[in-house]
């Protein structure tokens, strides 16, 4: 099941020049063992004390996203090793990523969140709130971080009309920055959108990659979901 899975997205990302992060929060680790043996060397996880038990027990060549929302006092568990963190969404988390970072000697590549979804409760920036920390000289001394593009998730609907302007919306804020003057540590390569609901109208917008968990894995107890 896993193995296909992860085969026909593969399949159908390529088309798009996509990347697939397989999202492997509360699944145990029998099920990315599997998806390793398929040739996944991926996964991406939201809970700090889970996603460095499982670095710690599976094999090394893994490449570990953080893609929820990460607490300044948890970064330290995962500065030594973690390949990309997805939602950062304030200046205050990128200097403690940038502080861990350094003790590493590591450069973290990181995404900015941008808040695209009509619900409130959603993490992120606005478009005028990301010009301005793009631009904020703190921002541009941090040398240990790497902004590398952009994140959002679109609103928990059925109105695919909504999901599908929403990340318009995303990549004409993409595409702009990415065609402006950008400090050294900024760049705008990848642009993560896309959930196993919604990652098909992503693509056809222009998400680069795609955060799949449900889609790979089988659906996840509601208690959870988070
Ligand atoms: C859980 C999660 C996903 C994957 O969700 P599915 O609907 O299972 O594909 C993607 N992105 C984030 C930020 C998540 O927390």
């Amino acid at each position: 099941m896993i193995a296909e899975s992860l085969k026909t997205l593969w399949e159908e990302l390529a088309l798009f020049n996509a990347k697939l992060v397989p999202v492997s929060k509360t699944k145990p680790n029998e099920d990315l063992l599997e998806a390793y043996k398929a040739g996944n060397r991926i996964f991406g996880e939201n809970k700090v004390q889970e996603l460095v038990a499982k670095a710690e027990a599976l094999p090394k060549d893994i490449e570990w996203h953080f893609i929820g929302h990460l607490q300044r006092n948890k970064v330290k568990y995962i500065a030594p090793f973690v390949s990309l963190i997805h939602a950062v969404d304030s200046l205050k988390l990128l200097k403690e990523i940038n502080k861990q970072a350094a003790k590493n000697s590591r450069i973290i590549p990181c995404l900015l969140q941008v808040h695209i979804a009509q619900e409130e409760a959603k993490f992120g920036f606005n478009a005028s709130e990301l010009k301005k920390i793009i631009n904020d000289p703190e921002l541009t001394a941090l040398h240990h971080i790497k902004i590398i593009g952009l994140m959002g998730m679109a609103t928990n609907t059925t109105n695919q009309a909504q999901i599908k302007e929403e990340f318009k919306g995303l990549k004409l804020i993409f595409d702009k920055l990415k065609q402006s003057t950008l400090p050294t540590n900024i760049e705008m390569a990848e642009l993560s959108m896309g959930m196993s609901g919604d990652y098909k109208l992503a693509l056809a917008e222009g998400s680069t990659m795609v955060r799949v968990g449900s889609s790979i894995f089988g659906l996840r107890s509601c208690a959870l979901n988070a």
